[in-house]
């Protein structure tokens, strides 16, 4: 199981969902393409072996390179309202490294991230204090049952994941104290060249099943981060263009009944109570509520779907 990301330092330079695509299956041509020490890229023998030679693009001169064989597809820990993590209660307990709250290696630190996140997170950290917003980690990885409690101990509709659906529990997500509305937009617009993405932006709570969350950041390398900042799109998005990019459990081997809820007669165009959006989002409750966000709940016109709209 390869829940955590490796990190993946090539400069994004593409730009647009198309060339996101391109970027995470490997694919990427020309610019687009990682510097040649950090090429990853290898045809194991048997896919080079089976590659007739007829196979070569006819317009193709004979001193051309032979095309860039495809990397293997690296798959990510996909979790939503309705996807648990492969095994519900996954810990990366061996690599998981205490930090403080700057994102410094610390043994008596109060957070603890996977090993692979806690140098990009203390120069983000750093990055933004030098840029005169004092930022520090709130909360970083949770177990199981940390979720669990955080669950139950949560009034606000929709504010807090159910257990074993949490990206937190994967190590590589972070939530930051962020002081000001300028601290914010400054993450939001550098989050990405540390190699961070932001799993709950604002007015996508139909697409990622939360509640809009500036302050939630997962570690997923500069040149998958890069392209979905410049694209506008999700992890979300992205998983459910290309689902073989991500994966998931189904919540069965969950120990917690809490972990799972299903629809009931709550459908996929949703409700609203009060300022509370409820709907069915692939099978599971999804709740928000859109006063968190200082939006309502209601309908667009010519929409079917309630959604979290301006109030
Ligand atoms: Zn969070």
């Amino acid at each position: 199981m390869n829940l955590v990301p490796d990190p993946i330092h090539a400069i994004a330079r593409a730009s647009g969902w198309t060339c996101l695509i391109a970027l995470v299956a490997g694919c990427a041509t020309g610019p687009a393409r990682a510097a040649p020490s950090e090429e990853r890229r290898s045809a194991p023998p048997s896919e080079s072996a089976a590659r007739p030679p007829a196979q070569a693009a006819p317009s193709a001169s004979p001193a051309a390179p032979p095309p860039a064989p495809e990397a293997p597809v690296e798959r990510l820990g996909w979790v939503n309202p309705a996807r648990c993590l492969t095994s519900c209660t996954y810990a990366p307990s061996t690599s998981l490294v205490r930090i403080d709250n700057q994102g410094v290696a610390d043994d008596a630190g109060a957070h603890q991230v996977d090993r692979s996140i806690q140098e990009p997170l203390r120069v983000l950290i750093a990055a933004a204090r030098e840029a005169g917003h004092s930022v520090r980690i709130e909360s970083a990885f949770r177990s199981y049952a940390d979720q669990a409690r955080l669950y139950r101990g949560t009034k606000q509709a929709g504010r807090a994941a159910r257990p074993g659906h949490s990206e937190h529990q994967l190590g590589t997500a972070v939530d930051l104290r962020l002081p000001t509305s300028a601290a914010i937009e400054w993450l939001s617009e550098h989050a990405a060249a540390h190699g961070f993405a932001l799993s709950y932006p604002e007015g996508k709570q139909r697409i990622t099943g939360y509640r809009p969350e500036p302050w939630h950041l997962r570690y997923v390398g500069t040149t998958l981060a890069g392209a979905l900042h410049q694209s506008g799109r999700t992890l979300e998005e992205l998983f459910r263009e290309r689902p073989d990019r991500g994966e998931s459990g189904n919540c069965e081997d969950c120990p917690l009944s809490i972990s799972r809820r299903r629809c009931g007669a709550v459908t996929t165009a949703g409700k609203c109570t009060g300022t509370v959006l409820s709907w069915c989002y692939d099978g599971a409750l999804a709740t928000v509520d859109c006063a968190a966000s200082q939006q309502r709940c209601g309908q667009k016109p010519d929409a079917d779907a309630y959604d979290c709209l301006a109030p």
